[in-house]
Order: structure tokens, then sequence, then C-alpha cells
């Protein structure tokens, strides 16, 4: 079979990291998951003990080292050598990670790795604006979403496995607060690309999900 490039996007808490992970595994390619990219910067600027300011992201985004190892369905993350694949999932991370992803250095730096590692093919890669902007010539472009009841609901359940002590009401506002910044965002928004085909996974379970893509690639 050709060694497709599959471009997979949509709003948070959608399950697409989920997803992309077992459908790589399943057809044998490399998973890349490019909002961990911006969350590696978000977690680096927190780093700096600085107040967040845009100039502050611009300078850490410059000369970060991002490497995502995908081994078996999971990946691992490191920034500058030390692992941040938990670190950059804390609340204090995803409060920042939109103001991140909104500025136009942080988003050209990241854009041109990410083309890089997807130029092989034989991959999938899931973010906002990944069949619009950085693989616009992807061979298979779905747009993952889920109600916000549901999205809400999934993403309660994984930070409660994590051990946070977290509001399902709250967490409803902060993905709604998030889609918002990241869809009306100058630079790149979050939208569905023309041909990129809409699944809708509110009923679906994991499985489902990944037979479908596969479906799709095949
Ligand atoms: O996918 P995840 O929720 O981890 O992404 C975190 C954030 O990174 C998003 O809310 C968005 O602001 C940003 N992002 C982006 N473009 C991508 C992937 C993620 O702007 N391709």
């Amino acid at each position: 079979m050709k060694k497709l490039t599959v471009a997979i996007d949509g709003p948070a808490g959608a399950g697409k990291s989920t997803v992309a992970q077992l459908a790589a595994k399943e057809l044998g390619y490399t998973y890349i998951d490019t909002g961990a990219m911006y969350r590696a910067v978000a977690w680096k600027t927190l780093q700096q003990g600085k107040p967040v300011t845009d100039d502050l992201i611009n300078e850490v985004v410059k000369d970060i080292d991002i490497v995502l190892d995908y081994k078996e369905g999971k990946t691992k993350v490191f920034v500058d050598g030390t692992e941040v694949t938990a670190a950059i999932r804390t609340p204090e991370v995803t409060g920042i990670v939109s103001q991140v992803a909104a500025l136009g250095p942080v988003r050209e730096r990241l854009t041109d790795i990410q083309r890089q590692m997807g130029a092989q093919g034989a991959v999938i890669m899931d973010g906002r604006d990944i069949a619009t902007n950085v693989l616009p010539n992807a061979d298979v472009k779905i747009f993952l979403t889920a109600s916000i009841e549901e999205r809400a609901d999934r993403r309660f359940k994984e930070m409660k496995a994590k051990g946070y002590d977290v509001d399902v009401e709250q967490l409803k506002q902060e993905i709604a607060a998030r889609d918002k910044a990241d869809s009306e965002r100058e630079i790149s928004p979050l939208v569905q690309a023309e041909d990129a085909e809409l699944l809708d996974t509110s009923n679906m379970s994991i499985d489902e999900v990944v037979e479908a893509i596969i479906q799709r690639c095949r």
C-alpha cells in the first residue's frame, strides 16, 4: 500500500490523539501530535519564571529543541533533552497554550518542523491546521469532532484518572474558550478544510473511530 499522509484536525477534546495513535500503530505509520509541540513551547515559557508575554514566548521558541518519540502507540515528548510528556498536560500549560499558538513566530517555526516530519509519508499528523496549512496535499483529511458535552465528559474522565480534582462544567467552559481562541485567531485558525471529511464521534467508541480512519486509508 502507498505510504499515505493523513491529516486529522478538530476542536479540543475530540479524541484526536487517542485515535490517531492507535490508527498509526495499526497502519505501521508514525504519529505526530502537533498540539504537543505547542504545549512544549508553553511549558518552556512557564519554566522561565517570568510574566508570560508574547515577547517572552517568541524568545523561547527561537531555540527550543522538541523531540516527539512515538513508539508502539505512545508518544514521549522531550524539550531540550528533558522528558515533559506529563508536564505539558497540566492545567497551567493548557491555560496559556492558545496564546502561544496564536503567535506568528511560533507557528512559523513549528510548521516548518512539522512539514519536515511529514515529508516522508506513512504519517498521521493531528492538530488544528494540518489539512488547511501544514500538509494541504495530505491523502486523507479528517475533521474529527464531538458535542461539547461529550468532549468535556471525556476530558473529565481523563483528568480524573490522572488524579486531578476537576469540575465538568468548568472543563466545558475551558474547552469552549480554547476552541473560540483557536477558531478566531488570525493565523491558521481551526477550521474544517473544504476537502476534509467530517467525522462526528459523539456516539462512536474509540475502536469504531480508529476503524473508520483506517477504512478511509484503505
Ligand atoms: O491538541 P491539543 O489540545 O493538545 O493542542 C493544544 C493547543 O495547541 C490548541 O488548543 C491550539 O491552541 C494549539 N494547536 C494549534 N495548531 C495545531 C495543534 C495545536 O494551534 N496544529
